[in-house]
Parts: structure tokens; C-alpha cells; sequence
């Protein structure tokens, strides 16, 4: 437990207490989490600071937890479309959106609560309130919640006492401190965001309703996901993209995939584009547009989503004042321990920088904290997958084609067509392939990218592939389950290898 240096329990408003604290944690998305948890079972005394009532930060409150729980909905949706050409006919479906929003409310809530309950088992303390350093042994936490949740110490070490917190102040200072205080969306300048019709990926899983004509702004990840979402809810969809192609990054054959089969579901699909304005009227938000798929008049939209990216949080949180350096975009440099330039302060997750994966984060924390603990170790992985859970879901890991062209690295590519997979033609999604990317004298796995059904669970075997530095062999010679969509990754190393018999090997 903290030792405390202010004995009065009971808080008045803008009352400052002190406690110290073996490790900060400033943010309890999965990094912070994570790396409190870890650190924790590493024996330290960890302290989590945390501005929402609730763990779990963007991934399991507004972001990744319930969007997939929104997405499996849509995916039940498409497919009981789809079943009409096996001759099954479904009426149409009937939305009740209240029912729909309790679901996704139930599912977070009960990971959520299971992260609190973990807290407590490893008596890890919680501190609701906003951190910002004031200097690189301490931080201020502005406590501007009412706090419920039972391990939470209510800005005091205290928590017999009857302590109802508001505006109080806590001043923590500590031995070792881990940032893990994430991002938020990027907006563009001079957009009626005080309208309630425009939307950020918060407001959109929001759900509050479904828009008959909605615009996407970015065919990203979350764009994409989204419109996945309010497309198979009923909304007409338009998306809007700045770059030449979708998904940006992503090897274009992966992503012409999903575009094909989006163009039929989506009204307009306008690469190559950006809106030049947005005017708020009572009837909608009239969107002009410019670019080689622009439309010419202004458009009326019910809904405008912008997913145009996610800023880092490191602005906002005085890390100067700790001697912590950033860089011009807010982004915190560290080394492969996660440490910033401050040696015992360490940065983990979307404010250290791209790729703003969850799944990044978590394992960057288990570095930070093991290093406080004193284990040596470093992050270091080969890879780190890459999932856009669309429909088809396209995945992708390790060295994609885009790369290997642009920094000329020599390599060969081994592609196996779902329209020869057994599974793939049996549940009616042929449209996806599996493709492996190769180096041409040993044959060693480079890299992967798939599209289809399940895309994102299949990608894992080819990530564990690469760091296991494995080749066409390993994979080829590996026995997968038949039929699964699974053996497409070893049927794609027999095309490398030439042993292939379900399809023509290349010359
Ligand atoms: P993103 O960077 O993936 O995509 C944003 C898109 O917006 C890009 O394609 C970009 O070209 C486009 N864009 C930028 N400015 C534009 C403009 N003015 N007009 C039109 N298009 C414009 O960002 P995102 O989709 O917002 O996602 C944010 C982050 O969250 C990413 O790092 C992503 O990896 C992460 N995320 C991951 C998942 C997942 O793993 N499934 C899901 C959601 C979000």
C-alpha cells in the first residue's frame, strides 16, 4: 500500500493529498493494464491512474470490444443474406436497437468489470482522475469522477473512511513510472463538430441511431469496420478516401478484394477524394467534395463519421515537466526497454507510436514492467499483425509487397486461391486467397496477407511462422486439419515448394 503523508481521509474539494508509489501507471487501456498487472505480480507496488470510471481505455470501452461485438452482428446479418443463393430465405431483419446496445453494454461491462476484479485480486490501486507530471518524480491527478468502483482508493489510502471525491487533488510521486495514456481521433479543420451528426468512432458505436444516407470520411480500419457495421444495419454508405486506394498500406490485391465486394453493398466509393467542407443544415450535413471521384454538387448525409486517424495523448499530459521529450506529433520516443529519454520513466502503446494496435500495446507493457522489475528483456518482435475486420477480414503481417518494392528487398510470392479450397467453396466465400511472401534462396516466410472469412484468426500460424524462422517446408510439410481455411497457409507453401496437387504447380 502507499504510505501517505496526508492522515485526513476525508476529502474537501481541491484538497491535495500525497502518496507514494513503487510504479505509476498513468492510463489503464490494455497497456496500462497490462503493465500494472504485470508489475504487480512482479511484486511491486503499482499504482494505475485512470481518467474514466471504467478500465480498459478505448479497446474494450469504445473501440476494438465493441466494434467486433457490433461486427458479429452485421457478419450474421450478411451471411443470412447470402444463405438465399443455398436456398435458405430469411425475412428481413428486424433491428431493435435498444436490445442491440444493451448487448454491446453487457459485453463490455462484464470485461471491464472482470479487469477491476483482477485490480483487486493483485491489490493493484486505482486513482480515478486526469494525470498530468509535474515533475519527473511526480504527478497530479485531478480527481473529476464520482468514484463507485470498490478497489478504486478515491484519491486517498484510505478507503475505510466515508469518502465521496470530487475536484480533490492527489500528488503522487514515485519510483518508476510506465505512460501508457494513449489517443484519440484526429479531426479536420473547420468541421461542425459540435453538431451532433457528425461522428467520431466513439459517437458511431454509440448507436444512437441508424442514419438512412451516411458518409465516411477515411477508408481505413476503423472507416471501413464501421461502415461494415451501419451498412448491414441498414444505412446507405458512402466513404470517402484521400489515397488512390483503401486501406492505404495494404498490398492492393488484398484490398481489391473487399473493395469488390463493398461496391456492390456501398452507394459510392470515392478513392482519390477529400471533402472540402461540411455545411449543417437543418435537413442534414451537406458535404462538398474534391477529387477524381468527386461528386459535383454538395451531398446530403443524415450521418457524417470521420476516421481519419488517432493523435497521441502525449501533449496532455506536461511530460516536459518530467524532462520527457516528444516528438512534433506528440508521440513519446523510447528505446527497446520503453524507455523515454527520463531513464526511470518508460512509454508504452499508441503514445510511443504506429502501429496503434492494442495487441502492440499489451506486449510493450510486459516489457516496461519486467524491466522495472529488473528482468532484461526487450521489444523486439518480427512482426506485428494487422487486421481489418471488414467482410471478407483482411489480414496482414511481416513483409508486405508494398515494402519490399519500395526498399528493394528481394523476395517471391506463393499465392493459393480460395476458389480451390474445399471449405472456402462449401460456406460460399471463395472470393479470398491466402499469400505468402518468401526470400528466393532459402525459402524462409517474409511475410503474409490474407482475405477472406476469418482472415484475422488465420494470420496468428504465419506470425508464429516468421518468428520461428520458418520456410516454405515447415509450412508445407506442417499437416492442417482438412478442410479448414487453415490448410490454405500450407497449400500456399506447396505452391512455393512446387509439391501443390489441388492446383497446377507454377513452372
Ligand atoms: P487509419 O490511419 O487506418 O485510416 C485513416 C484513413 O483516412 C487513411 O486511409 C487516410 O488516407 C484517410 N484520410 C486521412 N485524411 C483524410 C481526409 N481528409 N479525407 C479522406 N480520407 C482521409 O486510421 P483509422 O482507421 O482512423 O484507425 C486509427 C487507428 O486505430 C489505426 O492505427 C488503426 O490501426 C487502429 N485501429 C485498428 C483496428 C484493428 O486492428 N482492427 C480497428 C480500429 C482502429
Amino acid at each position: 500500500m502507499p504510505t501517505s503523508t496526508n492522515s485526513n481521509p476525508t476529502l474537501k474539494d481541491n484538497t491535495t493529498n500525497s502518496i507514494h508509489t513503487e510504479v505509476l501507471v498513468l492510463g489503464a487501456g490494455p497497456g496500462g493494464y497490462t503493465a500494472a498487472f504485470r508489475a504487480a505480480d512482479l511484486g511491486k507496488q503499482v499504482t494505475l491512474i485512470e481518467r474514466h470510471a471504467n478500465l480498459g481505455g478505448v479497446c474494450l470501452n469504445v473501440g476494438c470490444i465493441p466494434s467486433k461485438t457490433l461486427l458479429h452482428v452485421a457478419e450474421i446479418i450478411n451471411e443470412a443474406t447470402t444463405c438465399k443463393r443455398m436456398g435458405v430465405k430469411f425475412q428481413k431483419p428486424e433491428i431493435d436497437l435498444d436490445t442491440l446496445r444493451t448487448h454491446k453494454a453487457r459485453v463490455v461491462k462484464r470485461l471491464t468489470q472482470g479487469l477491476t476484479a483482477l485490480a483487486k485480486q493483485r491489490q493493484v490501486q486505482i486513482l480515478h482522475g486526469e494525470g498530468r507530471f509535474e515533475s519527473a518524480n511526480s504527478l497530479i491527478v485531478t480527481n473529476t469522477l464520482d468514484n463507485t468502483i470498490d478497489n478504486t482508493i478515491d484519491n486517498t489510502i484510505d478507503n475505510t473512511s466515508d469518502n465521496t471525491i470530487d475536484n480533490s487533488i492527489t500528488k503522487i510521486t514515485f519510483d518508476h513510472a510506465i505512460i501508457a495514456c494513449g489517443s484519440r481521433p484526429a479531426t479536420i479543420p473547420n468541421f461542425p463538430y459540435t453538431d451532433s451528426r457528425l461522428l467520431d468512432s466513439t459517437g458511431a458505436l454509440e448507436l444512437k441511431t441508424i442514419p438512412k444516407k451516411m458518409l465516411i470520411i477515411g477508408g481505413g480500419i476503423i472507416g471501413l469496420e464501421m461502415a461494415t457495421i451501419y451498412q448491414a444495419l441498414g444505412s446507405e454508405i458512402d466513404i470517402v478516401e484521400l489515397q488512390p486506394q483503401l486501406i492505404p498500406g495494404c498490398d492492393l490485391d488484398l484490398v481489391k478484394v473487399l473493395h469488390k465486394l463493398i461496391a456492390k453493398r456501398y452507394r459510392h466509393i470515392m478513392t482519390d477524394t477529400a471533402v472540402t467542407g461540411i455545411d449543417n443544415k437543418p435537413d442534414g450535413l451537406w458535404v462538398t467534395f474534391n477529387g477524381s471521384k468527386a461528386p459535383q454538387e454538395p451531398i446530403r448525409y443524415d450521418q457524417v463519421l470521420v476516421a481519419v486517424g488517432r493523435v497521441p495523448y502525449g501533449n496532455q499530459i506536461d511530460a516536459p515537466k518530467a524532462g520527457i521529450q516528444l516528438d512534433a506529433k506528440g508521440f513519446i520516443p523510447v528505446d527497446q526497454h520503453q524507455r523515454t529519454n527520463v531513464p526511470h520513466i518508460y512509454a508504452i502503446g499508441d503514445v510511443v507510436g504506429q502501429p496503434m494496435l492494442a495487441h502492440k500495446a499489451t506486449h510493450e507493457a510486459k516489457v516496461a514492467a519486467e524491466v522495472i522489475a529488473g528482468i532484461p528483456t526487450i521489444f523486439d518482435p518480427l512482426t506485428i499483425p494487422s487486421v481489418a475486420y471488414t467482410d471478407p477480414e483482411i489480414a496482414w503481417m511481416g513483409l508486405n509487397e508494398i515494402t519490399a518494392k519500395a526498399q528493394n528487398i528481394e523476395y517471391e510470392i506463393a499465392v493459393f486461391p480460395w476458389a480451390a479450397s474445399g471449405r472456402a467453396i462449401g460456406i460460399g466465400r471463395a472470393e479470398g486467397f491466402t499469400k505468402l511472401l518468401l526470400n528466393p534462396q532459402k525459402k524462409r516466410i517474409l511475410g503474409a496477407g490474407i482475405v477472406g472469412r476469418n482472415a484475422g484468426e488465420l494470420i496468428s500460424e504465419t506470425v508464429l511462422a516468421l518468428e520461428l524462422g520458418a520456410d516454405m517446408e515447415d509450412l508445407g510439410l506442417t499437416i492442417h486439419p482438412h478442410p479448414t481455411l487453415s490448410e490454405t497457409i500450407g497449400l500456399a507453401a506447396e505452391m512455393a515448394i512446387g509439391s501443390i496437387t489441388d492446383l497446377m504447380p507454377s513452372k
